[in-house]
């Protein structure tokens, strides 16, 4: 039998996990935590409806937390297969689950600080323990190599343009001689990123699972530079400082390459730029080593 149960971004549009059973092998696809209001983060805390040591290998669409953060919780409650993933993605992955222990110890320090927790201690969903337990778990597979997963499932990771390293899945599915092919999308990019290729278009399937994060939303397609650059005028003019609050992955690089962009164009004088952010700076260098990832325009010489 062949059978995809979600057990998370089903309702919501966090904790992307899903488990996909083949005949007897059964494997995550994605491992993400769900983020939010304080209803959704309980659910983290929540046993699964499956039994985590009971599966083969997870398939990691990309780095986000709410589709990555729930991998060292998957780890210590008995997973212990491999996890696939892009090449970025895998430096990626590493950076964010580190950040995410870190910012769970913080927060039950904080609460247990404040006594603002019923359960004495507050404790971290997990620790740097789990993540240095999960991390070895993680290997990279290059985009558009068809690879065997487990018997009866082969996967291929394709462009999705969303963050550096992010793939949708090509699932070819075998049991009992019959064939079936699965479209996962993870999250999906915009064509004409600053730097990240356009999504590739999705392959003939017989099942397609696509996100809908902004299903219900068109997005402007203005150009960002000229906006970008009338704000960064602005503020020389009235010798100000811009202050841009700014994801650290994607976002943070998107924005410090558009302003180059700018700069070189001379749409804007050349004024210095400073990142804030350790983590922006060491994501930084990961796009750097992953310029495989860039389109023709974002990896020109500069
Ligand atoms: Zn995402």
């Amino acid at each position: 039998m062949i059978s995809l149960q979600f057990l998370g971004a089903a309702g919501t549009v966090t904790g992307s996990k899903y488990a996909l059973t083949v005949g007897p092998h059964r494997i995550f696809i994605d491992g993400g935590l769900f983020q939010g209001n304080r209803e959704l983060r309980q659910r983290n805390w929540q046993p699964l409806p499956v039994q985590p040591a009971d599966f083969d290998a997870l398939l990691l669409t990309h780095a986000h937390i709410d589709h990555s953060g729930y991998l060292p919780k998957l780890v210590q409650r008995g997973f212990h297969g491999p996890i696939y993933c892009t090449p970025a993605t895998l430096e990626l992955t590493r950076l964010l689950l580190c950040d995410c222990a870190k910012l769970q110890r913080e927060e039950a320090d904080y609460r247990n600080d404040l006594r603002l927790t019923r359960h004495t201690p507050a404790l971290p969903l997990y620790d740097d323990d789990d993540v240095a337990a999960t991390l070895p778990l993680l290997r990279e597979v290059r985009y558009g190599r068809r690879f065997d997963v487990v018997p009866g499932i082969q996967a291929t990771f394709h462009e999705a343009g969303h963050i550096l390293g992010s793939a949708w899945l090509e699932l070819d599915l075998t049991e009992n001689g019959e064939r079936r092919k699965l479209v996962m999308s993870g999250d999906l990019g915009r064509e004409k990123a600053a730097i990240l290729r356009d999504p590739e278009p999705p392959v003939e399937c017989d099942y397609l699972v696509v996100e809908s994060t902004y299903g219900d939303r068109l997005h402007d397609s203005e150009p960002v530079g000229p906006r970008l650059a009338a704000v960064v005028h602005e503020a020389i003019q009235r010798r100000g400082v811009l202050v841009i609050p700014a994801f650290a992955v994607e976002r943070a690089q998107e924005l410090i390459y558009l302003l180059g962009e700018l700069s070189a164009q001379q749409q804007i004088s050349n004024v210095p730029v400073f990142l804030d952010s350790p983590m922006a700076a060491e994501a930084c260098h990961i796009f750097e080593r992953h310029r495989e990832c860039f389109d023709h325009e974002g990896s020109r010489p500069n």
